[in-house]
């Protein structure tokens, strides 16, 4: 991110806390935060029950499920299942980014259709990191945006939001319909329902999960054991967001489409898909801290972070982003990528701890995953690096 952007970033971000600060102190608002804490609170605590528990449901509502022990993993079950197809419908998600699967499929030859407005923006501009978990374009302004629809895209566009979306939507719709497989993630996953709830604004995600194929991958943290508490885990995500009270469309995802209605004759594919996959992914998660998994992926907390506020994406690993971001890095990934991911940048300032919906205690995270890199001499590399850093540009960061 360069100096203009991290602007036109913090532009955003105060339009969006003021949305949102209206509607934090509210009491139902308040009790909502309470209760979703106690949701994850005893969801981390039984990860394990709650996995084997989606397994037997999300298989008893004919959704294949699958448990991926890593990004490559998961990968080659999602390249396996399209193989022979030309192209693919895609939707954002932190989990689709955390195990690189746009990459993988398109060195396979195949084409990604992103369909998030943000993300198709990042795409057309070569930008693989986004500015904030549901605006991955909000550090680039109305112009910006025109200019790279117009280059990339070569179709002529004013300075114009509406002009940019339509221009985005029709080429997107076109390229959709070479697609039968539709890859989203989800947002929070009820074990002992069998269902995954998705949020969106942009009606993508109803799109996607009625292609012949739909496809949704999470961190088996995103796990919580009933549907009543899925919904509250993602009524709260969006207050924290978006700033507003619920979003456009909440999707509950629970098996395949279906039919009885000839002579009670059960057929799938009606309307929607007849294969849904559901693939859970550990990738490091098992072996986290319980509280660095208590996160409901809001980015309420990057909002507040002066170090994000500062150096923008570069802060966080992937979607990923900010303190949180690094220390997740650390069990995703290994210890040096935590510090790549800036590690040391964090000035344990608690910032975010405070505004976090889930009080999660990234500051703390950050000083025990420190410790183990001290350990390890990682530390020492980190500091020397700072140094270079101060020298050259008179700042650390
Ligand atoms: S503690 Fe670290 S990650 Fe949290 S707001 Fe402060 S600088 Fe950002
Ligand atoms: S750490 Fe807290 S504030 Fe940050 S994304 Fe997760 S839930 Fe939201």
């Amino acid at each position: 991110m360069n100096e203009d952007s991290i602007i036109q970033m913090k532009k955003s971000f105060r339009k969006l806390d003021e949305r949102r600060l209206k509607l934090l102190d509210e009491p139902e608002i308040q009790e909502l935060r309470d209760r979703v804490t106690r949701i994850r609170e005893e969801s981390v605590r039984n990860m394990d029950k709650l996995l084997r528990t989606a397994r037997k449901t999300f298989t008893e509502n004919g959704v294949e499920f699958h448990l991926a022990a890593d990004a490559d993993e998961a990968c080659s079950l999602i390249s396996g299942i399209v193989a022979g197809e030309d192209a693919v419908a895609k939707s954002k998600s932190n989990a689709l980014s955390e195990i690189g699967l746009s990459g993988h499929l398109r060195d396979r030859g195949m084409e990604v259709v992103e369909t998030d407005l943000g993300d198709r923006i990042l795409q057309l501009a070569g930008e693989s990191r986004p500015a904030h978990p549901v605006g991955p374009a909000l550090h680039l302004s109305t112009g910006e945006i025109a200019g790279i629809v117009r280059e990339k895209m070569g179709v002529h566009v004013a300075d114009d939001p509406l002009e940019i979306m339509a221009a985005v939507k029709s080429d997107v719709l076109r390229r959709l319909e070479s697609c039968s497989t539709g890859i989203t993630g989800a947002n929070s996953v009820a074990a002992y329902d069998g269902s995954a709830v998705i949020v969106h604004n942009e009606g993508n995600i109803g799109r996607l999960s009625l292609m012949d194929t739909h496809i949704m991958v999470f961190g088996i943290d995103r796990l919580v054991p009933t549907l009543e508490d899925a919904v509250s885990v993602v009524k709260l995500e969006t207050v924290y967001a978006t700033g507003t009270r619920v979003p456009s469309y909440i999707n509950v995802i629970s098996g395949p489409s279906k039919t009885a209605d000839i002579e009670k004759m059960l057929i799938r594919g009606m309307y929607g898909p007849d294969r849904v996959v559901a693939i859970a992914l550990d990738n490091g998660r098992s072996s986290a801290p319980a509280e660095s998994l208590l996160c409901i992926g809001c980015g309420s907390c990057i909002v507040s972070c002066p170090v994000y506020g500062s150096v923008g994406n570069r802060f966080g690993y992937r979607g990923y982003l900010g303190g949180r971001g690094a220390v997740l890095r650390r069990y995703l990934d290994d210890g040096e990528g935590a510090v790549e991911s800036g590690l040391y940048m964090c000035t344990l300032c608690r910032l975010c701890s405070e505004k976090c919906p889930v009080s999660l205690p990234t500051a703390d995270l950050v000083e025990m995953v420190r410790a183990e890199c001290q350990r390890k001499g990682l530390s020492r590399r980190a500091h020397r690096e700072i140094a270079e850093r101060i020298r050259k540009r008179g700042s650390p960061l």
